[in-house]
């Protein structure tokens, strides 16, 4: 049990400090779990219930449009009312399941900046009105971008984003793999820079960020987006350490001053993932596996019950298939794949039991 606890519902602001703060003095870290619905959304809250964890729920940009509908006319406004939508849904009832949560968005590039400040656009807004803003967080990824680029337009973001009490994730080195097509084109030889961050840059980021607001880091220490056959990747979770230590040294801080997030979580063996944790890593994000969770309960069903997708009724003996074609009962399926899935994550990176919500 934390010294500090928290109400129940999606925490910002003092609160989402003390949510960080807690899982890296406790040893542990948060899944960050993307969603495309209410489906996935609800199942995720479900699941940190059920572990007794707290969780962050993020969307990446065309999450946030399927939030609204892929048939929206206007693409753009989608990504935008679609992530608002969401974050209002979790607004709603998180408080119900009785864990935090914090709201956060994904990968934002250079051509998603107005995404960004369109969200900024109602988390202003929202602040007015309620005294605390929609999301926690937002990221912006401009690690393709140069150095001086990519810390320049995440301390102007950064400062609107403090006057309404939100973090700003920022990535440093490219994270390998295919999300969004972001990041996917690179050599991934172990001697490319690009691939792992390196400390003296993140030491600019905390000199420059750091007195205007709270952010964390997304670092790149050979961790890849996706899930490859098992030896194609190569975790090195010291390459954090570097970054934490001068950092520590320079400023005179307490240990692992960073709040480190783990890209690519998805397929990670669970020792590198605790060595990351003891780094200071209080978030891993998990995208492809609870995609995989939730789609293959649903293909067994439908396997299982394949005429149930072809007739209403059998054409041979009449027997009526309503209760199974009716789509709650495959989407409930898949549901209950995301919520065993996320179980194993909460285990792995020492969440599950940790909560600091009130009970
Ligand atoms: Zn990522």
């Amino acid at each position: 049990m934390s010294d500090k606890s928290l109400r129940p519902g999606v925490v910002t602001g003092e609160a989402y400090k003390t949510l960080v703060d807690a899982a890296k003095s406790g040893g542990y870290a948060l899944p960050a779990v993307n969603v495309v619905g209410t489906n996935s959304i609800n199942a995720v809250m479900e699941a940190a219930a059920k572990a007794k964890s707290d969780i962050i729920i993020q969307l990446s940009n065309s999450g946030g449009a399927f939030y609204a509908g892929a048939g929206m006319p206007d693409g753009f406004q989608a990504k935008v009312l679609g992530s608002v939508s969401a974050a209002q849904h979790a607004h709603l009832l998180a408080e119900r399941y009785g864990i935090c949560v914090a709201m956060h968005t994904d990968h934002a590039n250079r051509e998603l900046i107005p995404w960004i400040e369109a969200l900024l656009d109602e988390g202003e807004k929202y602040y007015e009105l309620h005294g605390k803003p929609l999301f926690s967080s937002h990221m912006l990824d401009l690690s393709a971008e140069s150095l001086d680029f990519n810390l320049d337009e995440c301390a102007r973001i950064l400062e609107r984003m403090a006057k309404i009490e939100m973090s700003l994730e920022i990535e440093l080195g490219v994270t390998g793999g295919e999300e969004d097509g972001i990041g996917s084109e690179f050599d991934e030889a172990e001697d490319n820079a690009k691939l792992y961050t390196q400390p003296e840059d993140v030491l600019r980021a905390y000199n420059l960020l750091n007195p205007i607001g709270h952010f964390s880091v997304a670092a790149s220490f050979g961790n890849v987006h996706g899930v490859y056959k098992p030896g194609n990747v190569k975790l090195r979770p010291e390459i954090l350490k570097n970054s934490q230590n001068l950092v520590q040294k320079t400023h005179g801080t307490g240990d692992n001053p960073l709040h480190l997030v783990f890209h690519g979580g998805s397929g990670s063996e669970k020792a590198k993932i605790t060595e990351a944790v003891g780094y200071g890593v209080f978030k891993m994000n998990i995208d492809t596996d609870t995609q995989f969770a939730f789609s293959a309960p649903i293909g067994k069903f439908v396997n299982e019950n394949q005429k149930a997708f072809l007739y209403q009724v059998d054409p041979d003996d009449g027997t009526p298939y309503k209760k199974f074609y009716d789509p709650r009962k495959y989407l409930r399926a898949g549901e209950l794949g995301i919520v065993a899935r996320l179980q194993e994550a909460c285990n792995d990176l020492g969440s599950k039991g940790r909560s600091i919500a009130e009970s």
